[in-house]
Order: C-alpha cells, then structure tokens, then sequence
C-alpha cells in the first residue's frame, strides 16, 4: 500500500515498517510498539538522516499511536507526515497545556462548549472552562473554530505537497479519524464525541447509516443530562426550512437543522466561508457542528465553526487566498497553510513555502482603503524585514507574481 504522504517509513523495536500501515493495523502492529517503547522508549522516523525519533502513545483503550517529537517537527522532511513549521506559524501556540495537553496517553482537549448539558442548569458555556487568558495571555480552553482548527492542523490538511497528489474527502476523513482515535475532549473519547461523515460509495451506503445511527442514539437526554456531540463535514448546500436553515452536507443524505438566528450569526461570523465566493475557483466550505437531537430524531445544529478551504481542503482565509493556493498546487509547489485557531491576532504569513531553503512566504492583499488593514500589512512587512525573510507580495489589482520554482543551479 502506498505511503498517505511522505517518504513514510518508521522503525519499531528495529524493524522498519510503512507508516500508513501501522497506522490502518495498530493491533497487528501492538506487539511491535510494546517492544519498542520497553526496549527503545520511542519510534523513529526515517525520513531522513539521521533518524528522529518519534513519540510512542498508548490511549486508555490500548490503541497505540505515534506522533512526532515535541519541538522537533521543523527538522523532519517537509514531504513526512511528522513535519511542521517551527515556533511561530500556528495559532496552536497560544493554548495552555489546559486547553491541550499531550501526554503518552494522547491528546486530551478541553472544548470551551460543554457537551453535555444539565436540564436543571441554563444552557451557557461552562464557567470553568468560559475562555480567559492567564497570567501568560495564553489560551485555557479550545473554542470551536480552534478545535477545527487544530485537527486540520494535526491532519497535516494545511499542507500541500506535489509527491501526495490531489486530497479527497476520503484522506481527510482517514487521517482526522486517525487524529480522533487518540484524543479526549472535556472527558469523553472523540472517537465517540466526534461524527467525521464518511465518504459515500453506493458499497458503503449501509454501513455509513448504521454509523450516523449509532451516533443518533447517542445523543438525547439521559435523566436531567442532555448529551451532544459534534459532527464534522463538508457544506454543500443551505436551504431554507420554515424555521431556519437545513444544512445538507456532502456525501450524507441526513440534514442537520438549525434556526435561522444561528444562521445568520454564522454568516456574520465565518465570512469567507459562506460568501458567494466559496463556490468560484472549486472552493468548498467545512464545518464543525455542535448537534443535538430533537424529540422527533432530528439532528439540530446548535452552535457551529466554519471555514472556506480550496477544492482540495487547503484552509484560505479569502477567495483571493483559494486563487493563490490553487496557483501555488499547478505550478508544483509544497506550500503550507498556517492557521490561526480562536480569533487570534498572531502574525501568521498566508502561506509558507517549503521547497525553498530557507522557506519564503506569501502574502496576499485583498483590501485596500481600510486604515486597519493597511497598518496590519506595514507590520507584517516590517516582521518578515527584521527575520531577514524573503516575502512574496501579491496586491490582487495587479497581476499575480510569477510562482514557478526557479532552478536552483
Ligand atoms: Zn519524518
């Protein structure tokens, strides 16, 4: 079986073996990562010389996982599923360990909205994990855009490299299932917390509904306790309904409803993602719901995040961002979309290429004539000055810069 991405390799307890297959048989692959963590203490990645090691988890459940050494993802081959940009280039960095810690046992995540819900209490946030900066200015919850975010993130579905090829919904949704398997959000396992909507194929059809009914039955009240849970996928069309707005994602025939106040808080909220523009330039548009059910076996969406990504699941924070991302994938480029999470005003290039040495960055103007804007733009240009970087500009009245990659030699 191909590799998902990279060069792929991995040694276990000195054995080397495809990544993308220990990651589809984990239990075969059980004896082997037990050895390795009591002999070696962790993996190692081969994607280059020498060898880096990489993290051995093992959840609750026994699943075992790996996952790249902390602070180490910048030294790993930018084609390797355990790279990433260093310091600086995500959003990410602005979480305490309370709203994201990384254990040996996984991942576990505190979501600023509550997924249960106690019929004696009114329905708000929960005022324990109610977002508030510490002493450090630093993050103690995750918000719902954050936690898209963040397993967008993990996904590696912000990179683009020509060796892996046009991404599917069928890649996402593996490697955010993959991601899910190891996570625990505000105590419950998001195996079961989160529904990711498979790919549809006629041959899979009933097992995918067995699926989404598995999950139904899962929500609803149980005593005074309401429960939700969340559900990932691709907006493919919203139609008006007499009390709000239907949801009909992609490859699942079940709506998700929503009321039109919801709605249009969203619009106000995610832009980008639900303005006209989406659809131009193969763009598309991903959501996270917060769903519970009606009485009736409806699922209602009671709060969602959402976010505008080119056709191949690039995040764009513009349609003129999709433009640049879709030339970046024509002319061959590796290129990674750096995100922001929760409404952070972090300084974050609009892309970053990875096939130059050093990187060089992109960004993108689309706005002209707003002071707040403008000022954002001279401190960035000013940022990247002082990191000695070289910047690619792209003022969108004019014609888009030339992106081929230049011979080297
Ligand atoms: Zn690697």
């Amino acid at each position: 079986m191909a590799p998902t991405t990279g060069p792929g390799r991995i040694q276990l307890a000195g054995r080397t073996v495809q990544l993308a297959w220990v990651r589809e048989h984990s239990a075969q692959a059980a004896p082997l990562f037990a050895r390795a963590r009591a002999e070696v203490g962790h993996a190692w990645c081969l994607c280059r010389r020498p060898a880096l090691r990489l993290v051995i988890r093992c959840t609750r459940a026994g699943r075992y996982h790996v996952a790249g050494w902390p602070g180490e993802g910048e030294r790993h081959d930018s084609n390797c599923s355990f790279h990433k940009l260093g310091p600086g280039f995500s959003g990410r960095d602005r979480y305490s360990t309370q709203a994201i810690r990384e254990t040996d046992d996984g991942v576990f995540i505190r979501l600023a909205t509550p997924l249960t819900s106690t019929l004696a209490q009114p329905r708000t946030h929960d005022p324990a994990t109610e977002e508030t900066g510490d002493e450090a200015g630093s993050r103690r919850s995750v918000g719902l855009l954050g936690l898209l975010h963040w397993l967008w993130e993990q996904a590696q579905l912000n990179v683009s490299h020509p060796h892996t090829g046009r991404l599917t919904w069928r890649t996402c949704h593996a490697r955010l299932r993959q991601q899910q398997r190891e996570t625990t959000i505000n105590g419950r396992d998001m195996d079961e917390a989160l529904y990711v909507v498979p790919p549809f194929t006629p041959a899979t059809a009933d097992t995918n509904a067995a699926a989404l009914e598995t999950f139904r039955t899962r929500l609803g009240r149980r005593g005074d306790t309401e429960r939700r849970a969340l559900v990932l996928g691709q907006i493919k069309e919203v139609a008006p309904t007499p009390y709000g707005v239907a949801y009909r994602l992609a490859h699942q025939r079940t709506p998700l409803y929503a009321r039109a106040a919801l709605h249009a808080r969203a619009t106000r909220s995610y832009r980008h993602a639900f303005g006209k523009t989406a659809a131009e330039h193969g763009a598309t548009r991903i959501a996270l719901f917060v769903v519970e059910r009606s009485p009736k076996g409806h699922l209602i969406a009671v709060d969602l995040a959402a976010m505008l990504t080119t056709g191949t699941f690039i995040p764009a924070d513009s349609s003129y961002e999709v433009v640049m991302a879709n030339t970046l994938t024509s002319c061959g480029r590796a290129f990674i979309k750096p995100i922001r999470y929760d409404g952070t005003d972090a300084v974050l290039p609009d892309f970053v290429l990875t096939d130059t040495d050093p990187h060089q960055y992109i960004e993108v103007y689309g706005i002209h004539g707003r002071d707040s804007y403008d000022r954002r733009k001279r401190t960035k240009q000013q940022f990247y000055q002082r990191q000695g970087r070289q910047l690619i500009e792209w003022d969108v009245t004019q014609p888009m810069p030339v992106l081929t990659r230049r011979p080297s030699h």
